[in-house]
């Protein structure tokens, strides 16, 4: 009888906090490794959503993932609100490109904005006795985590190189987060990551162990370059990371906040507003973020159609 009463009043409660729950919505935002910066991005996001949450009754959390590819997968099946992508990635999602082909276009992407640059980014242990990427044959190399943007980047410049997999003695798949430790650790000679600047997953290796940046220049990425409109020379400033004085010169991307056509405008539009209407804070987040703009937030490599809750901020302001 009691059981019975007790349970009669619990399902009351319940009951009774239902219209306020059913109001609650939680968006999640996928993002990387917790070393990269991808995990930061999102973490500042929902900072500021989550500030107004009391009126907006949006709660925001971030999920450290495999990466881009795995994001834009998670975005299609709407395991994930938003997620953040490289924008060579988003291309070929848009395209049915790449790691896209067998499953074709993902016709409800939607871009919300581009963040920060990001830099393919090579390291080798101090001893490897390596100083261009070319070094790295019969060496054991971390070509990135499947699901990883890296990872898709990693094997277009291989292809373009002419390279398999096979040319190095080890390619292992190592996850961001674990490729600084082996590195120090003499299990692998060299990393490839597509990753922002300053980021914890550089700054490690280089303090914990003198690990020194390589360049990716010459005939080979020219031409990607020349090719692909989502790519462009990039350079790691010199004295970023300890043991590294000089500038690197690369080649990369941007990273792309994105989203799906299925998620409701005006969760789109609050998230943007709380970004923009706070982006001294934003900035302030994150070095990397430092010399954000958002005029080219709004349109630097963005090639899924805007999300039409974003576009009606943008044109709030002005900026469209
Ligand atoms: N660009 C990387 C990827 O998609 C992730 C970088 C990060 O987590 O900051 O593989």
């Amino acid at each position: 009888m009691k059981i019975t009463a007790f349970a009669g009043a619990a399902a009351l409660a319940l009951a009774l906090a239902a219209p306020a729950s059913a109001q609650q919505k939680f968006v999640t935002i996928g993002t990387g490794g917790v070393t990269g910066v991808y995990y930061a991005v999102g973490g500042a996001i929902c900072r500021l959503l989550n500030k107004d949450r009391a009126t907006t009754k949006i709660r925001c959390s971030t999920e450290s993932t495999g990466g881009s590819v795995f994001n834009v997968n998670a975005i299609k099946s709407g395991d994930q609100e938003f997620g953040m992508s490289q924008s060579d990635v988003q291309f070929n999602a848009v395209k049915g490109l790449g790691q896209f082909k067998d499953a074709g276009p993902v016709a409800d992407l939607r871009a919300v904005f581009s963040v920060h640059p990001e830099p393919f980014t090579v390291l080798a242990r101090k001893e490897a006795g390596v100083t261009k990427f070319e070094d790295f044959k019969g060496k054991r190399f971390n070509i990135g985590n499947p699901g990883s943007g890296t990872r898709a980047s990693m094997e277009e410049l291989l292809t373009e190189l002419g390279w398999k997999t096979t040319d190095f003695s080890l390619a292992s798949e190592l996850k961001a987060d674990e490729q600084g430790t082996a590195l120090c650790d003499n299990k692998i000679d060299g990393f490839f990551y597509g990753v922002g600047h300053p980021s914890a997953a550089i700054q490690d290796p280089t303090t914990g162990c003198g690990a020194k940046l390589v360049p990716l220049e010459g005939p080979a990425i020219d031409k990607l370059v020349a090719e692909k409109p989502y790519f462009s020379k990039a350079t790691i400033p010199g004295g970023m990371y300890s043991a590294n004085p000089n500038p690197t010169s690369t080649y990369g991307v941007v990273s792309v906040l994105l989203t799906s056509a299925k998620v409701p405008d005006d969760v789109v539009y609050l998230l943007t507003k709380a970004v923009f209407d706070n982006f001294d804070e934003f900035k302030k987040l994150h070095p990397a973020f430092a010399n954000l703009d958002p005029q080219a937030m709004i349109k630097n490599g963005l090639s899924a159609p805007l999300h039409t809750g974003a576009v009606k901020y943008y044109k709030e302001k002005g900026w469209m």
